[in-house]
């Protein structure tokens, strides 16, 4: 027999009120100055029913979609990042006193957060962020702590944008593990309803609760179909098998200096990035000079500063930052962290001014090195190097 669960749209009223009624912040899409934010919500009339979203190379517009769907568009402006990751957050203050200065750690508080709607892909960004930040040797005990708060229930996609590529990561559109519920929106002749499959002990404990009926097959079938559609969606696309060894041996590409014309080092795509996580430090001291704070700040590899070690900065210009970002997402990040640093979901495309868009980036990239490897082994004539 089929597991899984039915709620229809009451139940998923239901399900935003019983969350609330064990304290936790929901936190869901939302339209919010043209775009689908992620923002706190007590009600379905909060969520963007009938609004979809059209993403392309530096473009993001939102439009009707003409029938009633909560869930009709891809990933959110942004993701669960600025949440469990803020953009800025006080580290410590230290405070002077009588005997020199007292320094007092910032704790964050442990408020429980529900995040309601999130796509296979930031799913996947929030498993990486917990190896990084949870699995090795440091334990980020600020992460840890919203975290070990926080409950996740994640949505199949329906309507992948045109900058999104979850299939080619292996992320999406069917959000992976980790989600202590998962829900597929349905809207067919059957009714506006909602699969409903746990993850977790805690995501079964919450839909206890809730009035559900038995998903049926036809509802399974109804859910694969979805899952199939979004597949044939994907705007775009990325080989993954050989990007490695492809970006290890690019590193003299003439590509870089390509993008380095366009790249505007305005730092959007790492900002905008789930998985990007460089940080620096910031201290903050009051007008008496008695307070001082310590801030740790989204930073980002494509700032010059941020490569600054004794002497100066590292990589000095545009072309070597870009390199440095994608070698590291895509090239590096799985030695070092045994995973991909890209979970596909087109966002630092999206929101990029100057359109630049890594898929397009690496395609050019392995280009070149089929280029140079026909050069070499005789089955182009050096004339037509590059
Ligand atoms: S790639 Fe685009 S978003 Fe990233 S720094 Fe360059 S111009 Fe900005
Ligand atoms: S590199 Fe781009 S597509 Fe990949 S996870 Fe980051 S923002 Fe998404």
């Amino acid at each position: 027999m089929a597991s899984g669960a039915i709620l229809d749209l009451e139940g998923l009223q239901t399900l935003i009120d019983a969350l609330r009624g064990r304290g936790y912040r929901v936190m869901g899409p939302t339209l919010r100055d043209g775009a689908v934010a992620l923002t706190e919500i007590s009600s379905i009339d909060d969520l963007p029913r009938g609004i979809g979203d059209e993403q392309e190379a530096g473009r993001y517009r939102t439009h009707p979609r003409g029938d009633k769907a909560l869930f009709g568009f891809a990933a959110t402006a942004q993701s669960a990042k600025a949440v469990l990751f803020p953009a800025d957050e006080r580290l410590w203050r230290g405070v002077r006193s009588s005997a020199g200065f007292d320094v007092c750690d910032a704790t964050t508080e442990a408020v429980p957060v529900a995040l309601l709607g999130i796509r296979g892909c930031d799913l996947a960004a929030i498993g990486i962020h917990d190896t990084i930040l949870l699995g090795r040797r440091a334990i980020d005990a600020h992460y840890a702590t919203r975290r070990g708060h926080c409950l996740l229930i994640a949505v199949t996609c329906a309507t992948p944008a045109g900058t999104c590529f979850c299939s080619s990561m292996g992320t999406g559109p069917r959000p992976g593990e980790g989600a202590d519920l998962t829900l597929t929106e349905l809207l067919d002749a059957d009714g506006h309803r909602f699969l409903v499959e746990t993850g977790t002990a805690a995501g079964a404990d919450v839909l206890a609760g809730l009035a559900t009926t038995p998903a049926s097959a036809t509802d399974h079938a109804a859910a694969d179909a979805v899952v199939a559609a979004a597949e044939t969606q994907m705007g775009r696309e990325m080989r993954t098998d050989d990007l490695t060894d492809l970006l290890f041996a690019s590193a003299e590409s003439a590509r870089w200096d390509d993008v380095a014309d366009r790249c505007l080092a305005c730092t959007n795509c790492t900002m905008a990035c789930p998985t990007c996580f460089c940080t620096s430090v910031e201290d903050v001291s009051d007008l008496s000079g008695d307070i001082d704070d310590r801030h740790r700040v989204w930073d980002s590899c494509f700032s010059m500063e941020y490569s600054r070690l004794h002497g100066g900065a590292v990589r000095t210009s545009t072309g070597a930052r870009y390199r440095q970002w994608l070698t590291h997402k895509l090239g590096s990040w799985p030695q070092q962290f045994g995973m991909s640093g890209c979970v596909g979901c087109g966002r630092c495309i999206t929101w990029c001014p100057a359109a630049i868009d890594l898929t397009v980036e690496v395609a050019a990239l392995r280009d070149d090195a089929e280029h140079r490897e026909a050069t070499r082994t005789g089955a182009l004539p050096s004339s037509t190097k590059r």
